[in-house]
């Protein structure tokens, strides 16, 4: 103990003073104290020793902690006289440890032995005259995240990143990341943030030597979420267009993204697909059509459909008086799209009879003969209506009804002349014909 406190003598004033200090056991009036205390703690959970100002050093006597003063047992003992240098260090030099690992300023470690003074010296006023500082950097997303610093990339865990720099060797620089991909979301930089305070909306920035021996900034970021729009038709799922902030998009096109706080707005529009006839009908997320989203995860919206057809585009209902009545049209390209024939029958002087079902034709048909009517080039008998009906199996629905008259159109005009003519088609006898055109 004595040779400790003359160690500390020595590199404190010179080996002069060593014959003024008397080491005494159990002396009132000692100029520094080392006492002996149960100060607790097992396992890892032990303080060695304290230094308790001004010249107090305790030892930690709990019984469990196996001193000595063989540097050969370290480390299965605790070496005793590297504890003392180290806490009288503090009364000799004032103030805390020092960032140096190995020096016995450091932080104890009762694996080593560290009796050595000088370095410990050269530490401690270092750091008095050049103090470390310690900078942590964060970003706001936690996460694993990145960060330049002085032009180099660093990663940077949730817990920080602590730089440690001495006073002299600021400033340096930092640069946020922008747009780094964390934790499923695109972080959009906004500013940074010195300890709890606003500090600058620069991506990059200067930091000086804090005042203090700690300090942290953090880079704050927005997350940018991933929007992507769907169609629902009922039976076909997504296909189709939407409108996206007033452009038009195949529902297929890539995500869109939107910064936190920051709105999209999308309509889903009425259209034609494959040959059926799309209504708006509701979103995933409600609301009407157009409307305004303001996302706050990575989202979906979904607009549902119901769907309707048209009547065929009919491209001819005329021809020779004399042959069957033939109706042609476009086909729908939708191979769900059937086709009912319909029929009305005025004859001359009577009322409209009807409308009968003729026929109900595959989807690729693009024409219909009724065999049982004739066109004729004088309206002097009947008139004929013909609705080419699309029906669509999916939704169970039909096109409104939408009628042609076999009538003036051209010079030829329908007529009900099968039995004058001699006309009606042999597969039709005259008897059974009920009721000819
Ligand atoms: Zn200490």
């Amino acid at each position: 103990m004595a040779s400790v406190v003359y160690s500390w003598l020595n590199a404190a004033n010179g080996s002069s003073q060593r014959n003024v200090i008397n080491v005494t056991k159990g002396g009132s009036n000692a100029q520094i104290k080392f006492v002996f205390e149960d100060m607790g703690g097992s396992g890892g959970n032990i303080d060695y020793g304290l230094w308790s100002p001004p010249y107090t050093v305790k030892i930690n006597s709990n019984g469990e902690i196996p001193w000595t003063l063989n540097t050969s047992e370290v480390p299965q003992r605790v070496d005793l006289k590297s504890l003392l240098i180290h806490e009288l260090g503090h009364v000799f030099l004032g103030g805390g440890h020092t960032g140096y690992s190995g020096s016995c300023m450091h932080t104890f470690d009762s694996y080593a032995v560290r009796r050595s003074i000088g370095w410990c010296v050269e530490n401690v006023t270092h750091d008095y005259y050049d103090p470390p500082k310690n900078v942590t950097l964060y970003n706001s997303f936690g996460g694993n995240g990145l960060m330049k610093v002085d032009g180099s990339q660093y990663s940077i865990p949730s817990s920080g990143k602590t730089f440690y720099w001495r006073q002299s060797n600021f400033p340096h620089t930092l640069e946020a990341v922008n747009n780094q991909n964390v934790d499923g979301y695109v972080w959009v930089f906004y500013k940074w943030v010195k300890g709890s305070s606003h500090y600058d909306n620069n991506i990059v920035v200067t930091i000086n030597p804090p005042a203090s021996s700690t300090v942290n900034y953090t880079a704050n970021f927005d997350p940018t979420y991933t929007v992507n729009f769907k169609n629902s038709f009922p039976g076909v799922g997504n296909a189709g267009t939407i409108k996206v902030n007033g452009s038009t998009y195949n529902v297929t096109t890539p995500d869109f993204s939107v910064e936190s706080g920051n709105t999209i707005a999308a309509e889903a529009p009425y259209q034609q697909y494959n040959g059926i006839y799309y209504t708006f009908s509701s979103w995933s997320a409600g609301g009407s059509n157009p409307r305004t989203f303001t996302p706050a995860v990575n989202t979906t919206y979904t607009a549902y459909y119901t769907g309707s057809l048209q009547p065929v585009t009919i491209t001819s209902y005329s021809g020779p008086a004399g042959t069957p009545v033939v109706i042609s049209w476009v086909p729908n390209p939708n191979n769900n799209v059937v086709y009912k024939v319909h029929r009305k029958i005025k004859h001359q002087s009577g009322t409209w009879t009807g409308p009968d079902l003729l026929a109900t034709l595959p989807n690729t048909t693009s024409s219909y003969t009724d065999n049982g009517c004739m066109f004729t080039n004088g309206y002097t008998n009947d008139l004929i209506k013909y609705d080419i009906r699309p029906y669509y199996s999916v939704e169970n629905i039909s096109a409104p009804e939408s009628w042609v008259t076999v009538f003036g159109n051209g010079t030829f005009v329908p007529k009900r002349i099968a039995i004058a003519s001699g006309l009606l088609p042999t597969e039709n006898s005259l008897g059974s014909y009920p009721n000819p055109c």
